[in-house]
């Protein structure tokens, strides 16, 4: 028993999650099944590892961070899933932002293994998992949250517990609608000011202490040169990519479907993102919505 944390997904935020968890001291073994990741992941000097055996063997937390619902499926479920290879004392923290059915069927199947599973996606973005400042928005038992919290507070600054397990990837879904609404909200404002020819750097002051304030227009404003560290001021590299957010939209409309619950600005904002990617920026940073907004007006 080797007791070390297997870290699978190691992309845009799993690569500085385990490297965090490594400068902590913890022993970890990275898996990624993209040739592209795995060589960026060695020479950021993650000890990764070429076999389902080597990663699991011995392990102590299964650590996820996949893009998708059917990326974690494959992966732990179905004949071919590593479920059954995972030791039964394992804790697994499924931090993916994915749809709830999947979620729930993981926590189902493990638990019918005896493995303990908890959901934990993430805010903070790319930034936040450099410096260890995630957000974790956890589902599933009191004991596993415990379990799990010595790992969360290296990598992040808040454990957010939601309730029950698929509870975590149900306020992430919730969250990240907001989210994208309020991004173009903060992107038709600023633009509106700059077709108006006001001064946009006075009008981002006054709005950041007025009600209209939110936290796309604070945090991550999509405008260049009126916040310091953000996607704007660099070409709209991500951070966290227009695909991502056409993503988490569509999870949140097949979520309010279920529910039949009432989300037009959630549809709207769909469409505007799904068209931003549909015209060749599905890897743009979904603050570049700004630009689609702003059109001609936008430099
Ligand atoms: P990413 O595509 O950069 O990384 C995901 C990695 O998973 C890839 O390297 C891919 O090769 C790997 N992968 C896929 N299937 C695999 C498998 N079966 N076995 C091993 N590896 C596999 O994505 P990301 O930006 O790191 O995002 C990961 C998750 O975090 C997504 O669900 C995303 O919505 C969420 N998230 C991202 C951000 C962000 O800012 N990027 C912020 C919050 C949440």
């Amino acid at each position: 028993m080797t007791n070390h944390i297997a870290f699978i997904g190691v992309g845009n935020m799993g690569n500085p999650m385990a490297d965090q968890l490594v400068k902590a001291g913890k022993e970890v073994k990275a898996f990624d099944v993209s040739p592209e990741v795995i060589k960026i992941a060695k020479e950021s000097g993650l000890n990764v590892v070429s076999t389902i055996d080597e990663l699991l063997d011995g392990a102590s937390t299964v650590i996820s961070m996949l893009p998708e619902g059917k990326h974690v499926r494959s992966l732990y479920l179905g004949d071919k899933g590593i479920l059954n290879k995972i030791p039964k004392e394992c804790l697994i923290i499924d931090c993916s932002t994915i749809d709830i059915e999947t979620s729930l069927e993981l926590g189902n199947e493990s638990k019918k293994l005896g493995i303990k599973m908890i959901d934990a996606p993430v805010t903070g973005g790319v930034m936040g998992a450099r410096i260890g400042k995630l957000n974790f928005l956890v589902g599933g038992s009191d004991e596993a949250v415990a379990l799990a919290k010595p790992l969360f507070d290296i990598m992040g600054q808040k454990i957010l517990h939601a309730g029950v397990q698929g509870s975590g990837v149900g306020v992430k879904i919730c969250n990240n609608m907001s989210l994208g609404i309020s991004m173009i909200a903060a992107s038709e404002s600023l633009m509106l000011a700059k077709r108006l020819k006001m001064d946009i750097k006075k009008v981002h002051e006054i709005i950041k202490a007025a009600s209209g304030n939110n936290w796309a227009m604070t945090n991550y404003t999509p405008l260049p040169n009126l916040t310091d560290g953000v996607p704007s001021n660099n070409k709209y590299r991500p951070g966290f990519t227009a695909s991502m957010m056409r993503k988490d939209l569509r999870l949140a409309m097949d979520a309010a479907q279920s529910v039949d619950a009432s989300t037009p600005l959630g549809k709207a904002a769909l469409e505007i993102f799904s068209k931003f990617c549909d015209e060749g920026d599905s890897d743009t940073d979904y603050s570049g919505i700004s630009k689609m907004i702003g059109g001609d007006a936008w430099n």
